[in-house]
């Protein structure tokens, strides 16, 4: 049994990553600056990762691939990039991870407005259309691809149609999306970010898709290395895992979203069964295959965790960025649920090798650890 059900957190390094960077680092480690032919080598490597990751996104320009250190400096680099060089408004969803979030409005403050979402937490694309037909000057709006707790998939596509029918810029957080459904289509978005460990690349390593020739775009300030537009040494080898990662997930994707329904709706309709008055944030939309959210009925989240990794099992509070702090889960606030539903989320994320025995196994734990805590109560 694999209980590690915490994918959308961080996955493992999977093995062609791991061989991809192992090589890398032993025969392209050089400086992809340097002027000699080692490093004019990597700075060719570089090139071709751009021109795959760009052919994976449906961009036409790979020179509008920056590699980075994931989808934090990406977001971040996006609402940087619009605080300093634009005036108007920034749009963002209710349900956005706090590298959106939290960046924007530290960046931009009242200028950044948060669009809400519906009960099942997906942006109304009425509300956008008023929204871009009443507000004169909207710099940019961004809309996360696929929510990190609840999985609720965004209809980022309609959005992006809206927002070039209104010629505002889209910037579309993909960090959940990649590596889970087909990337094929995010080149048409203005800004897209990726993160390499949500899909079993090397942590600290992503990228950032930008409009073709914005020349005075600038992340980090240092060196010439990407044009200006990211200074720092490229990071060669985690790239070259992060592509291996991808490459071997494509293919895989129609197949491991038809297993990962099958299961997920059997583990639902399980424990609506066996642990009566359970909730499942998110249902009624359509969601990642590997994710469910849910409420358990009663006892605090943080109880049922330890009890579940006693098990052998590894789930989330919700969003992992905010578990272990005070913080409840964005999508529960926006969706408007209570405080005390907020103490009661539990997330599950499969991964792609997840099995239907890993999944029984997890609804089992699940009724096992209610039992345990309806007797202590
Ligand atoms: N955006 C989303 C939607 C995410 O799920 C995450 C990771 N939880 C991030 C951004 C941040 O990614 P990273 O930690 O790799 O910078």
């Amino acid at each position: 049994m694999n209980g590690y059900l915490d994918y959308n957190a961080t996955t493992p390094l999977c093995q062609a990553a791991a061989e991809a960077w192992q090589a890398a680092s032993a025969d392209h480690w050089h400086n992809a600056s340097s002027l000699y032919r080692e490093g004019a080598a990597v700075n060719r490597l570089l090139e071709e990762a751009q021109m795959e990751l760009a052919d994976f996104l449906g961009a036409e320009e790979p020179d509008r691939v920056i590699f980075n250190s994931g989808a934090t400096e990406a977001n971040n680099a996006v609402l940087t990039h619009f605080a300093r060089t634009h005036s108007g408004k920034v749009a963002i969803s209710a349900v956005e991870h706090p590298s959106v979030a939290e960046s924007a409005r530290g960046l931009l403050g009242d200028r950044v407005d948060e669009l809400p979402v519906s009960r099942e937490g997906v942006l109304d694309l009425d509300r956008l259309r008023n929204y871009l037909e009443r507000e004169q000057d909207v710099a940019l709006v961004s809309l996360m691809a696929a929510n990190n707790e609840c999985g609720v998939i965004q209809l980022w596509r309609e959005a992006l149609a809206l927002c070039q029918e209104f010629e505002v810029p889209f910037h579309c957080d993909a960090a959940q999306w990649i590596g889970k459904l087909p990337s094929e289509g995010l080149g048409d978005c203005d800004y897209v970010t990726g993160s390499a460990h949500k899909f079993g690349g090397p942590k600290g390593t992503g990228f950032l898709l930008i409009p073709e020739d914005l020349d005075r775009f600038r992340s980090l300030l240092g060196g010439p290395q990407q044009e200006r537009r990211r200074a720092g040494t490229e990071n060669y080898p985690a790239v070259a895992g992060m592509m291996a990662a991808w490459r071997s997930l494509e293919p895989r994707l129609s197949e491991c979203r038809r297993l990962g329904e099958e299961h997920r709706s059997w583990a639902e309709s399980t424990l609506e069964q066996r642990l009566p008055g359970i909730q499942f944030v998110g249902a009624g939309a359509e969601r990642l295959w590997n994710t469910t959210m849910f409420i358990v009925p009663a006892h605090d989240n943080r109880r049922w965790l330890t009890r579940l990794n006693r098990r052998g099992i590894a789930v989330s509070t919700g969003s992992a960025c905010s578990s272990g702090r005070e913080n409840p889960s964005r999508v529960l606030q926006a969706t408007g649920y209570d405080f005390s539903s907020m103490g009661r989320t539990i997330r599950v994320s499969a991964g792609w090798d997840t099995t239907m025995e890993d999944w029984q196994a997890l609804v089992e734990a699940l009724v096992d650890v209610h039992a345990e805590l309806e007797e202590r109560h």
